[in-house]
């Protein structure tokens, strides 16, 4: 269960103005809004749905999109846009015209950069790059422990109340499996009303673990990442959370065991909410049978009734959302061998596109799930404010359209993101973000990001 209690998380900080003026209307022509219904108009002005009806007009920029969906800004809990230290292979800028290119107008991008994002200077720093970017809101994600070392916990109220509001704790890339440590945290996010977001992975089963313990990597020969790593710390963390409250979040969900785990504590009332990615809803360790170090990925890609479980949870309601986990890495991390291969997939432009493949055109759930699993639930979970919101008159006009019959080709060459780690390459999209719109501004037009403001200086 996620809190659809009310909020009490203080609005985020210095949000950039949204101007105003005739120019600032943008008219959406010919709309399936949700994809139901007769075609309408959506006017926008200032930043706020201001009608929708038929034969609406404008002074303002109108976009033809006839018969494309129109769905809520897309938002994403977990994304690594690698700013500041690793720069030469995401900044916030070119991150955020790969979310704006993707359907979404908010993510958050977690704290393992170098330095960690462990302090409010850092913070700060992320969020107004993404700020002056104005394509996507960046929320950074702050570290539980200080620099990842798992000993000694940050602070999270200089971080919380800083001007980057942040509202959601991890050490993603690393697991917090000290349970003192562990049982701290949630104690003091507790006070504070902030998400804790576990990366399950008990590191003593996963030394040197480069692929799902399972037939295909003994026929490989890689070394096993076992599925209990994960199941041993959602368990824990479930108990946790049951005996300590909290709000605990449980990243990248991708085992069979772990939903079995995440049914029971839904059952037993516990608050824990869970996210899952793309690539453990579509693809297998089958994949790696060429070597190739694109798929290597953690947790690792996992077996055909993992993924089918995985995708009956997310119908069900029983992992909450979906979450690219987007990790850029270059090309010299990636194109080695396998067990040097960094691990981690880019996913930020890819993931409407498969999502909508595997529950809408192969699958029988109708676009007002995708908006829910996309958008509604992450806004939701992150208890985020203006974004997730019903499409309505009066609501804030943070929106992406979707063109479902364009289908492309993914190609990282192609993509807005600085780098290239895609699993998809030469795999059909069939749909494709047309339109996204941040706080009524367009920031992807014709499928293609805006140049952002301030991108040479940043990027
Ligand atoms: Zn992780």
């Amino acid at each position: 269960m996620t809190g659809s209690e009310t909020t009490n998380y203080p609005a985020t900080g210095t949000l950039a103005a949204v101007p105003t003026g005739a120019e600032n209307e943008v008219l959406l022509k010919g709309v399936h809004i949700y994809g139901e219904g007769d075609p309408q108009d959506v006017l926008i002005r200032d930043g706020i749905i201001a009608d929708i009806g038929t034969g609406l007009s404008t002074e303002g920029e109108s976009i033809d999109v006839p018969g494309q969906v129109l769905l809520p800004g897309l938002v994403d809990m977990h994304v690594h846009l690698r700013e500041p230290g690793r720069e030469d292979t995401e900044t916030v800028a070119t991150g955020s015209a790969a979310a704006a290119q993707g359907g979404f107008t908010a993510v958050f991008t977690m704290a393992n950069t170098a330095p960690v994002t462990d302090a409010p200077v850092i913070a700060e720093t992320v969020w107004y790059k993404g700020q002056n970017t104005n394509l996507c809101d960046v929320h950074p994600v702050g570290s539980i422990s200080k620099n990842l070392a798992g000993k000694e916990l940050t602070e999270f109220g200089m971080m919380a109340d800083s001007d980057a509001k942040v509202r959601m704790f991890s050490d993603d890339g690393k697991c917090v499996d000290d349970p003192r440590l562990m049982r701290r945290a949630i104690e003091y996010a507790r006070g504070m009303d902030v998400l804790l977001a576990q990366h399950c992975e008990e590191p003593r089963l996963t030394e040197g673990a480069v692929a799902h313990e399972g037939a295909k990597a003994a026929e490989l020969g890689l070394t096993g990442w076992p599925r209990v790593a994960e199941e041993s710390i959602v368990a824990r963390d479930a108990i946790m959370s049951r005996d300590y409250g909290g709000r605990l979040h449980i990243c990248h969900a991708s085992t069979e065991g772990t939903v079995e785990l995440l049914k029971w504590a839904k059952s037993q009332g516990i608050t824990l909410s869970a996210e899952v990615t793309p690539h453990h809803l579509l693809l297998t360790d089958e994949r790696l049978e060429t070597y190739d170090g694109v798929n290597r990925v953690n947790p690792p890609l996992r077996e055909q009734r993992d993924v089918e479980a995985l995708r009956q949870a997310l119908i069900d309601g029983v992992i909450d959302c979906v979450a690219t986990d987007h990790a850029p890495h270059g090309s010299e991390e990636k194109c080695c061998e396998f067990d040097k291969a960094r691990p981690g997939m880019i996913g930020l432009e890819t993931s409407l596109a498969l999502i909508a493949q595997i529950f809408v055109l192969d699958g029988d759930q109708d676009w007002r799930f995708v908006a829910k699993v996309m958008s509604e639930k992450p806004a939701e979970i992150t208890k985020l404010p203006g974004h997730g919101r019903p499409i309505a008159v009066g609501e804030p006009a943070n929106l992406c359209v979707v063109d479902t019959e364009n289908s492309w080709v993914a190609n990282g060459q192609d993509m807005a993101s600085k780098s290239r780690n895609t699993p998809y390459e030469g795999m059909d999209m069939p749909v494709r973000i047309s339109t996204t719109l941040l706080r009524g501004k367009v920031t992807c037009r014709n499928g293609q990001a805006v140049a952002a403001k301030n991108a040479a200086e940043q990027g």
